[in-house]
């Protein structure tokens, strides 16, 4: 769908250069909800606007369905825009006309006759929930529905894309959700492809289903959520996971504390870890205490990772490994 090559940007910030994107290689694929994550300055609202060319790369390319949009002008770009819809952390509405002309004003752009506007706009008015609104001005809203009206206007033209730039960080944890439900029902009913960055790993985790990291203007980490966050592999991406409360690293604290062997062990979807630990207690006089553990859920699919001490008859141990493999749990020696 859409693809980044060697993608390096810098910017001349007085006698200074800033290098905000360093070598980006990246390839999200059509159908995908793709999550860009980082701390501030990392470089996320650099590397989104460069998928719409808002920002173009000094040098690399950005190719769109087999299009090197990076080599149109900016006549040309004006048109491949119409397919990718973007939606703003403050929402970008015009405060002085009406939610319906807010969503009017792209299609106004695109060449669409009054009545055609006024037809699609309430069509897209209605999907995000705000057919009662549309006569209303953005100051008579609440921030979720202003956002609403965001979303509306970028769905208006049809877009392939949808581009998310912190749609939801200026929002209370609820509407958040709301937003988010919103997003991947438009994902899923419309098949449209999103992309968004975030600070948040909450938002990663509710609706993505792949994320990339990046740190100082390059992709530390890229893969599927689940695996990510059960196996993060970078230093930032590990310490975004702390942060938000979603690892399982607390028992490093009192481990010393604890005789036997250490593990990790990580279970998802329908998997889960209860009968299969006494199983192995009682088949393989293995005392297993639970350290710590985390449940909790990737879009639909619950996950979950408990630290465990295993004490006792540990000559069988191959068996063990193989148990928790046979019931798809992985198992990670954090000390032998
Ligand atoms: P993020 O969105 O992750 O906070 P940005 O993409 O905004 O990061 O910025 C990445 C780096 O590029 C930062 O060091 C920032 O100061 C710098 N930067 C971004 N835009 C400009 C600009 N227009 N001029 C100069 N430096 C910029």
């Amino acid at each position: 769908m859409i693809r980044l090559e060697q993608i390096y940007k810098n910017y001349v910030s007085g006698s200074k250069q800033v290098t905000a994107l360093d070598g980006i290689n990246l390839h999200i694929s059509a159908g995908e909800v793709f999550g860009i994550i980082g701390r501030s300055g990392a470089g996320k609202s650099t590397l989104i606007r460069m998928l719409n060319l808002l920002e173009r790369p000094t040098t690399g390319d950005v190719w769109l369905n087999n299009e090197q949009i990076s080599a149109l002008t900016d006549a040309q770009l004006r048109t491949v825009r119409q397919k990718i819809g973007m939606v703003f952390q403050h929402f970008n509405l015009l405060q002085m006309r009406t939610v319906l002309d807010n969503v009017c004003f792209p299609l106004r752009l695109a060449g669409l006759t009054r009545a055609q506007q006024r037809e699609r706009a309430l069509e897209v008015l209605e999907l995000v929930g705000l057919k009662d609104h549309v006569n209303k001005y953005p100051r008579q809203l609440s921030g979720g529905q202003q956002q609403r009206v965001g979303i509306a206007r970028a769905l208006a033209n049809h877009p392939q894309l949808l581009l998310c730039d912190e749609a939801t960080s200026a929002l209370d944890p609820e509407t958040t959700q709301s937003i988010l439900r919103l997003l991947s029902e438009i994902n899923q009913n419309l098949g449209i492809t999103i992309v968004l960055i975030t600070h948040s790993m909450d938002v990663i985790r509710s609706i993505c289903d792949r994320v990339a990291v990046i740190e100082g203007g390059k992709l530390v980490e890229i893969g599927p959520v689940m695996d990510v966050f059960l196996h993060p592999q970078h230093a930032v991406t590990q310490s975004l996971l702390t942060e938000s409360g979603m690892d399982t690293d607390g028992w490093q604290s009192f481990s010393q504390q604890v005789e036997g062997r250490l593990l990790r062990l990580s279970f998802r979807g329908e998997a889960t870890s209860a009968p299969v630990l006494s199983q192995i207690s009682r088949e393989f006089n293995v005392d297993l205490s639970i350290l710590q553990g985390a449940v909790s859920r990737i879009k639909d699919t619950p996950y979950g990772q408990l630290v465990v001490a295993a004490k006792g008859d540990l000559e069988q141990w191959p068996e063990v490994e193989a148990l928790l493999a046979q019931h798809g749990i992985d198992c990670e020696v954090l000390r032998p």
